[in-house]
């Protein structure tokens, strides 16, 4: 069997190299257009960062897992092409803001049409809004000159995190495929059920119909998001009353009907997929008339800006309404931590909104690329979707960049950790705070810091969530 990825990216690279290292009787080839990508792909560089990805890319390439360019070659030769190409937010147009932009699957799509003289199942690895495979269909079957040539789709979500794709990817809680209920469907979910098999327990595999399947991921995604919203309203009332949010995570979190996961307040959810997807189900929920169940949905992401915007409005008032050229460590850059993607990371809007109010900014991250954050920072104008008298053009210079948690500190008037690092709880903080002006503050967006010992130390501590510092 010969397995094609169209996509080589977050979810494409490591799901394949996965399939690859567990099913050596199977090629998996992972084909993308971007040549740099492929490149770092075949090096020991890998264009992304992911604990324990690398051992796996390196038992398995070359043997049985290729990465290359050639799309029309590996795509005409798959029995099996799995595409998880890149499904953003569309930024003009009809459902501009909030439609998913179908492009790279529909040119996708016309490339595995023209190449195919051999009938293939076609898996949507990406997340795409429900009914998506019915226009996948048509666009397939009307571009393929062979009229002998038959494409089954199927979709199968991929629910893998960023920074524990590979323990997710060898541990699923589950597999999802969405088939149709004929025989040729029948045959193509048995087919791709077989290479789960591998290493996978059957009874882990669910099988639904196609539209369930596509729903399935974008339900998840707002369902975990809207968790972490929920978590972070309670913050703001738990500041307000001087009750704990950890106490009252703890507390909710062994009722076993709600469950002790994803229950953490911080500064924001970020990440390529929740904001994006949530967006793409308000989109859908409008176009079939559903207004309310939009704005349900739309709500998880108006809080998720609130909190934003209140760590950051925080930040300003704790420090005496005034942090214009005053220097701000920050540390963590990414959306979350053991991850170099800075896609939608909530440190982009607060760092942002710390420097539109004239604060000067030095960022360590020890994953995310220098350019990165420069051009995650860049200069245009910045407005928060709330209105906000900080909406103004940020000076480039007010962005600087170390390599070094203590040396960003030093001289500081305030530390922002935003990222959930582990290294960041165990520094020296009293070093840390013998080079900072006083008073030192920091400010943890993600509370993973032991705010006892650094208020012994001296600082003044604000913790998401949490009493207030006199
Ligand atoms: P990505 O941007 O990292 O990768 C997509 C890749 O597809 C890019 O390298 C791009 O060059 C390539 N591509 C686009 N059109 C192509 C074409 N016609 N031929 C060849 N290559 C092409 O995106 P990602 O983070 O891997 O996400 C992919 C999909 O998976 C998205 O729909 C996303 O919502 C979904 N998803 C992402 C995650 C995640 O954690 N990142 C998790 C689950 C699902």
């Amino acid at each position: 069997m010969k397995i094609c990825c169209i996509g080589a990216g977050y979810v494409g690279g490591p799901t394949m190299a996965m399939i690859g290292f567990k099913c050596p009787d199977i090629e998996v080839v992972v084909v993308d257009i971007n040549e740099a990508r492929i490149a770092a792909w075949n090096s020991d560089k890998l264009p992304i960062y992911e604990p324990g990805l690398l051992e796996v890319v390196l038992a398995a390439r070359g043997r049985n897992l290729f990465f290359s360019t050639d799309v029309n070659k590996h795509v005409g030769e798959a029995d099996i092409v799995f595409v998880s190409v890149n499904t953003p937010t569309k930024t003009r147009g009809v459902g501009a803001g909030k439609a998913a932009d179908l492009t790279y699957w529909e040119g996708a799509a016309r490339v595995i049409a023209s190449v195919s003289t051999s009938s293939k199942i076609i898996v949507e690895k990406s997340t795409v809004p429900v009914k998506t495979a019915d226009a996948i269909e048509k666009v397939l079957r009307r571009n393929c000159s062979d009229p002998s040539v038959q494409f089954e789709i199927l979709s199968n979500p991929e629910f893998l995190a960023e920074g524990t794709a590979i323990e997710d990817l060898t541990n699923p809680d589950r597999i999802l495929i969405g088939g149709k209920d004929t025989e040729a469907g029948r045959a193509a979910i048995a087919t791709l059920a077989s290479v789960y098999e591998h290493w996978i327990a059957k009874d882990r595999i669910l099988c639904t119909n196609l539209w369930s399947a596509e729903l399935s991921k974008l339900t998840a995604n707002a369902m975990l998001a809207q968790r972490i919203s929920s978590m972070n309203s309670i913050s703001a009332l738990c500041e307000a009353t001087g009750a704990d949010v950890q106490q009252v995570s703890r507390a909710i979190g062994t009722d076993s009907r709600i469950g002790p996961k994803f229950l953490n307040a911080s500064v924001g959810f970020g990440g390529s997929c929740f904001q994006k997807d949530i967006l793409n189900l308000v989109y859908i929920c409008e176009t079939v008339g559903l207004q309310s169940v939009a704005e349900y949905w739309h709500q998880v992401i108006l809080m998720n800006d609130f909190q934003k915007q209140r760590f950051v409005e925080r930040v300003i008032s704790a420090m005496f309404n005034t942090i214009s050229k005053k220097k701000i460590a920050v540390f963590g850059f990414a959306f979350k931590k053991d991850t170099g993607d800075t896609r939608e990371t909530p440190a982009i809007d607060v760092c942002r909104g710390l420097m539109a109010d004239g604060a000067n900014l030095c960022v360590y991250d020890p994953e995310v690329e220098d350019k990165q954050i420069y051009q995650d920072l860049g200069t245009e104008k910045f407005e928060w979707d709330h209105p906000s008298p900080r909406s103004a053009p940020i000076p480039k210079t007010a962005i600087a960049i170390s390599h070094d948690a203590m040396e960003a500190a030093r001289d500081a008037h305030a530390i922002c950790v935003l990222t959930e690092w582990d290294r960041f709880k165990n520094y020296d903080y009293q070093a840390i705070y013998d080079n900072m002006v006083k008073p030192a503050f920091i400010f943890d967006g993600r509370n993973i810091l032991d705010h006892a010992k650094l208020r012994e130390i001296g600082f003044i501590v604000y913790a998401l969530g949490k009493p207030l510092d006199p």
